[in-house]
């Protein structure tokens, strides 16, 4: 084939610019953005013309190129970030955005953001205030701390606290506790980060409170426990609580720190699930500073929480760091927002989404699961009515185990029900690929052939999606890419 001749048949950028069909959408998205997506586009057709080896295919590219740019346009200039279902069972899902936050704070942060707000100004003295006010007396209330102040995350909390109280000195972290949580966060490389010097002590399994003694010197400017989030240390162990370090605080005047990781609020054994130390616990206990993430267990936005002491807060409050990892304005109202459900626990475990899938009973989760799982099967039978070619799909609800995810509770298995999709046509794994590709994606697991479905991470509000989803035209049809 002549190359050259197929060339010249690529329409000109010019002419293509003046499409009719093309108008609509250079009003959308500006003369730009439609140019250098035709430039795009016509990029792609000359590199398949040079491979292309018979004429119909030459044809085949050549054809309906205004239609390929408009296609390309919306799917370019469509939001990325979307919602998606979260049919995993991990509740606090790194990859699905951890804690989701529910209506009301979202509410209360575009309020907050959409116009002015007294972020940093007192409305009482009519002068610059403290944008930690928003949010500090009320952890100071729920935790019994007496001041706190709150980061971009926790991990950003964890640096801010070593740079402000140990830069330059040492801190005694037991070896059992070297923890590395996913992305990137390891203790060992915070602390080097920090300009403060690592002194382990101990072994993997067992620490005692004379490996800390033996350890201090006139460098040491803190002790640091650190809440093994995503591991267990089992069997012959020895840990030293924090109650017993904060015993040699009257001897050697060395603050004692504890990186909860998850912040927990309230107690968990009360809702049947293993104990977890909580933040009032640990302050209890007499820690000078606690910190913790905001969007793990406490279900709120993406933030570190330093709740103590108040000369450290002070401190921290004035170090040039702070101004670095700051909080924005939808975050502190969202963190006000979720923090006063809290005042009541039963009001928290209902309105805080984490909470409340947490808590869920599995009698409850069986029974949603029934029902979501007759939707599908009537719209599934629908669908093999409507349709020349059916689509089989067993559907049955069984048993599962659901995860709290974000390095909280590792070893809780949290009993759960699935709905597991046995497809006929095609593989789960199939399936399971068109359901992340549709307009508001489900995310599933694919265990055993089948698509499974926890119940405990979906909300009823989605069924009747989920239910006509099955129905087929979207997932069986050809417009799948
Ligand atoms: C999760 C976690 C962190 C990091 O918190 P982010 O909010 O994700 O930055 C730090 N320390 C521990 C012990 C954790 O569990």
């Amino acid at each position: 084939m002549d190359k050259n001749l197929l060339y010249r048949r690529i329409p000109r950028v010019d002419s293509l610019m003046r499409e009719e069909r093309l108008a609509e959408q250079i009003r959308k998205f500006g003369y730009g953005s439609v140019l250098a997506v035709v430039h795009d586009v016509l990029g792609e057709v000359r590199e398949a013309l040079d491979g292309c080896t018979l004429a119909e295919m030459a044809d085949r590219e050549l054809a309906d190129i205004p239609e390929r740019i408009g296609r390309k346009l919306e799917e370019w200039f469509e939001p990325e970030m979307k919602r998606v279902i979260n049919g995993t069972g991990i509740i606090l899902h790194t990859g699905l955005g951890r804690a989701p936050l529910g209506k009301g704070v979202m509410e209360r942060a575009a309020l907050a953001s959409e116009s002015y707000s007294n972020l940093e100004y007192d409305l009482k003295k009519g002068m610059r205030g403290e944008r930690s006010a928003h949010f500090e007396r009320l952890i100071c209330h729920i935790t019994g701390a007496q001041a706190a102040v709150a980061v971009n995350n926790n991990a950003a909390a964890v640096l801010l606290i070593l740079t402000v109280l140990a830069e330059g000195g040492e801190v005694i972290v037991s070896r059992g506790e070297l923890v590395e949580i996913g992305g990137k966060f390891r203790v060992p490389d915070m602390m080097e980060l920090s300009g403060a010097k690592l002194r382990e002590v101990g072994t993997t399994n067992r620490t005692r409170i004379s490996d800390y003694e033996n350890a201090v010197c006139e460098e040491t400017k803190m002790f640091l426990k650190v809440h093994t989030s995503n591991y267990r240390i089992v069997g012959f162990t020895e840990e030293v609580p924090v109650e017993e370090l904060c015993r040699m605080k009257k001897r050697y005047k060395i603050p004692v720190v504890e990186d909860l990781g998850s912040g927990v609020l309230l107690d968990l054994e009360a809702y049947g699930l293993k104990h977890e130390p909580t933040v009032q616990e640990v302050i209890r206990q007499g820690a000078d500073l606690v910190c913790f993430s905001g969007d793990k267990l406490m279900g709120g936005p993406q933030a570190g929480i330093i709740a103590g002491r108040k000369d450290y807060i002070e401190k921290i409050k004035r170090h040039p760091l702070m101004r670095v990892l700051r909080i924005d304005k939808m975050t502190t109202a969202a963190l006000e927002t979720v923090l006063l459900e809290y005042l009541e626990p039963k009001k928290a475990v209902e309105n805080i989404p984490v909470l409340r899938m947490l808590t869920r009973k599995e009698e409850d989760i069986r029974k949603d699961a029934e029902k979501l799982a007759g939707l599908m099967r009537e719209s599934a039978a629908e669908t093999r009515e409507n349709r020349a070619q059916a689509n089989h799909l067993h559907i049955t609800v069984e048993k599962c185990v659901s995860r709290a995810g974000g390095g909280a509770l590792p070893m809780e298995d949290i009993p759960s029900f699935a709905i597991a999709v046995s497809p006929e046509e095609i593989s789960a794994g199939e399936l399971s690929r068109r359901l992340r590709h549709l307009k508001i994606p489900v995310i599933g697991r694919v265990y055993k052939k089948r698509l499974l479905l926890d119940v405990r991470t979906l909300e009823e509000k989605d069924f009747p999606y989920l239910a006509e989803v099955f129905c087929g035209s979207s997932l069986f049809g050809g417009e799948i890419g």
